[in-house]
């Protein structure tokens, strides 16, 4: 079975044999309660779920798959990719303890770790965006608990050495979390590198429709894997019936949503490029972009999310270029099927150093509309752009 490649996986997983006639989708249970016709099988756990949540149908498919994707021995769900982060990070830090991260972390989850984890004694180091492996290392004390790894980074998209970083962290008894939305899981898989916690926002591509959000933690270490299940018994965090059913359902067809959606990423990055009104596109899939040479080494495949720098204007040129666009969604999020667009300057101003750039930053998601109707819609935006700064 493992040599069969993700795709296949992914689907043969509905159609196995063995269960009788049935439908190929599961249906949605939705339940808290679940009846039993005798009292002794109440505490009869060979029976399955007893109270929804244990995880029902759905969700334990969704689970199993996730898994098998990641490389883990266990998975567990949650209700939105930020609690993904907060909840292995809770489950593993203590008062007194440090957590070393980039300057260029998901927005939230900075949030989380200076203002929830502050409040109950645990210090937040964050090392620039940009550092090399041995800067990220040389950050470390004999305090720090955890390192938090985003690569590549939110809306700056640098890539960190990461199979350096948790191999050298594991000889110093450091544990690795690994935010992995980038690569949902498919082009990257943290813990076959060494890494501890392997997460992922399902919100994104697993889920793949801007309908549901979701979270993934995954682990390879029965030990840690103990501790954030039982943070989430105590905590009393499950998904609903209905979201774990949606994510099945997008799970299937998540290779050829992401590869298609990458190769159609790479096209309008090559094309924004070479656009006078661009300075700069950040994108590790494109050659010449920052990070490209650790991307071509370590990934097998990339997400269809750009940053995109232009060539001086300002926010109400940005705001033309925005307003002019018919096919890009306003909306933030990514991983959907469709394309998106956001101005970002502004989000940077919460970074301890924040990055100098060219001009102002735009993030594009690129969905599954064809690439060359895309790529027509931004050529109205850039002339937009140019009318406003001229
Ligand atoms: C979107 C995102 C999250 C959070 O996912 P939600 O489901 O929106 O909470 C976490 N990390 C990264 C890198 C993201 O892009």
């Amino acid at each position: 079975m493992s040599d069969r490649t993700d795709r296949t996986r992914l689907i043969a997983s509905a159609t196995r044999r063995g269960s009788g006639r049935r439908p190929v989708s599961p249906p949605v249970e939705r339940a808290s309660t679940l009846l039993n016709d005798a009292p002794g099988a109440l505490r009869d756990e060979s029976l399955g779920p007893v109270y929804g949540i244990e995880d029902l149908s759905a969700a334990r498919e969704l689970r199993a798959l996730l898994a098998d994707l990641e490389g883990a021995a266990d998975v567990w769900l949650v209700p939105s990719g930020l609690a993904a982060v907060t909840v292995p990070l809770t489950a593993l830090l203590r008062s007194g303890d440090e957590v070393l991260t980039t300057d260029a972390l998901y927005g939230p989850s900075r949030r989380f770790l200076k203002r929830h984890m502050g409040a109950r004694g645990v210090t937040t180091v964050f090392h620039p965006a940009e550092a090399t492996t041995g800067a990220v290392l040389a950050a470390l004390t004999d305090r720090t608990r955890v390192l938090l790894i985003e690569s590549p980074s939110s809306l700056t998209f640098e890539m960190l050495d990461v199979p350096a970083l948790a191999a050298a962290c594991r000889a110093r008894g450091v544990l690795t979390v690994m935010d992995n939305t980038w690569a949902a899981g498919l082009a990257f898989r943290p813990l076959a590198h060494g890494v501890d916690v392997s997460v992922q926002a399902v919100t994104k591509y697993v889920a793949g429709h801007s309908d549901l959000l979701m979270g993934s933690i995954a682990v390879a270490d029965p030990a840690v894997g103990r501790s954030i299940a039982e943070t989430l018994e105590d905590l009393g965090w499950r998904v609903s019936p209905d979201d774990a059913w949606l994510a099945l359902r997008g799970v299937r067809t998540l290779p050829l949503r992401y590869a298609e959606q990458a190769r159609s990423a790479l096209i309008v990055a090559d094309w924004l490029k070479a656009r006078p009104e661009v300075a700069g596109v950040l994108y590790p899939a494109l050659p010449g972009s920052v990070g490209h040479d650790l991307w071509r080494r370590d990934y097998a495949g990339a997400a269809s999310i750009l940053g995109v720098v232009t060539r001086g204007g300002d926010e109400a040129a940005a705001h033309a270029l925005l307003s002019a666009l018919e096919l890009f969604g306003l909306g933030y999020s990514w991983g959907g099927f469709e394309s998106l667009i956001t101005h970002e300057t502004g989000q940077l101003a919460g970074r301890r150093s924040p990055p100098k750039l060219a001009g102002e930053l735009l993030r594009l998601h690129v969905g599954l509309e064809d690439a060359a109707d895309l790529i027509a819609d931004l050529e109205t935006g850039l002339a937009a752009w140019r009318a406003a700064v001229s």
